[in-house]
């Protein structure tokens, strides 16, 4: 496929997630980063992620937290997670993200409720109050309400697969998991006034080009500010991996995380995407790459690294914790002490 061919309707995003040609992902990877520069200019925006528990009340087929792993459990203090915080600010990164399981409990909601406010009377010097993202899963409204209203400007919920056949495939099926339940917390979010992020996981067992196409399709519909996807990783212990379901080589995600980043700056140039974790796992040089491929933000992970390890998501032995002074070595430009909001939201187009 030739670059000049590319359309970016339905047909022709997924004629260009089905070629393999290196010639034609380079050309596309290129050309997305030099729509970042021109639309979103070449600066990364940083978000100190903090993950603060792996308890989940969810069981998500693919997921090495969900509720049935039996795995050492473990919630961060108020106290370890401001200090976490404070140390995003004095590092300038201008925003946090706090994620973990899933949690309904009073106990819970009201320990974010005033993290939020604690973080957001952090002391930054010169720069504005930290930003803070969160990515706490499906909330009732009010519960996103009363987090909006302590703090919290973007949320981060991925639809996971937009097509609900296989979202019910990788996902028990009970109505605490239902499709239809995450798309409402998603248009929740985006009503009381969130950054509403999204995204899907890549290179899913049966998952088609299709499907990768018809997610690209629902961020643009969905008129997401941000998106964060990443490649699939299997974990040892998850059924879905257990069920011995195929799922493409290493290689092959690789390539596809970075041609549905390319793909989505091209259809949404003007977004924020983030060059996801999962990324890193799969080669080390992932982040920058995804850079490199139209990718804006950046979570390095700032959680206490005796319960980082513990995070256990899929897999990730090899993950290193992200050093941003590596990607100043290599040029690139950072935005400091800035929120980063994403230009979308902020001219409301
Ligand atoms: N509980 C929250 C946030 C933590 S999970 C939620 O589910 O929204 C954050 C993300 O990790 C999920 O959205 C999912 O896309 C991703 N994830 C979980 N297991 C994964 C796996 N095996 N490979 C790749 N991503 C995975
Ligand atoms: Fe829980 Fe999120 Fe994992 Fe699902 S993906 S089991 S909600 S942590």
């Amino acid at each position: 496929m030739n670059l000049s061919e590319l359309t970016l309707d339905r047909e022709g995003l997924t004629a260009a997630i089905a070629c393999e040609d290196a010639a034609f992902e380079a050309a596309l990877r290129e050309k997305a980063y030099q729509v970042k520069v021109a639309t979103v200019g070449p600066e990364v925006y940083l978000r100190g992620l903090i993950e603060i528990s792996n308890r989940c009340v969810k069981n998500c087929l693919y997921c090495g937290i969900r509720r049935d792993i039996r795995c050492q459990r473990y919630e961060l203090s108020e106290e370890e997670v401001l200090t976490t915080a404070q140390m995003a600010a004095e590092r300038h990164f201008g925003s946090v993200v706090i994620q973990g399981g899933e949690r309904t409990d009073a106990a819970f909601i009201r320990k974010i409720t005033r993290l939020l406010k604690a973080i957001k009377s952090i002391d930054t010097g010169a720069d504005p109050p930290l930003g803070i993202t969160l990515s706490l899963g499906e909330q009732p409204r009010e519960v996103y309400e009363e987090w909006f209203d302590a703090g919290a400007h973007r949320y981060l919920l991925r639809i996971e697969s937009s097509n609900p056949d296989l979202f019910r495939r990788i996902h028990p099926s009970d109505p605490m998991h239902a499709y239809d339940r995450r798309l409402q917390a998603l248009y929740d979010l985006k009503a009381v006034g969130y950054q509403a992020g999204t995204g899907a996981m890549i290179g899913l067992p049966s998952q088609t080009a299709e499907d990768m196409a018809d997610d690209l399709l629902f961020y643009k519909e969905f008129d997401a500010p941000m998106v964060g996807m990443g490649p699939y990783n299997p974990h040892p212990e998850t059924p879905l991996t257990l069920s011995g379901a195929h799922y493409p080589s290493v290689q092959r995600r690789f390539s596809l995380g970075l041609k549905m980043i390319a793909l989505l700056r091209l259809l949404m140039p003007d977004i924020n995407i983030a060059a996801a974790t999962a990324l890193e796992i799969l080669d080390p040089r992932g982040r920058e790459m995804g850079l490199l491929s139209g990718a804006n933000v950046i979570m390095p992970n700032i959680t206490p690294r005796e319960q980082m390890v513990k995070y256990n998501l899929y897999d990730r032995k090899t993950l290193n914790a992200s050093d941003v002074q590596d990607l100043i070595n290599k040029g690139i430009s950072i935005g400091f002490g800035r929120w980063g909001d994403s230009k979308h939201f902020v001219s409301g187009i």
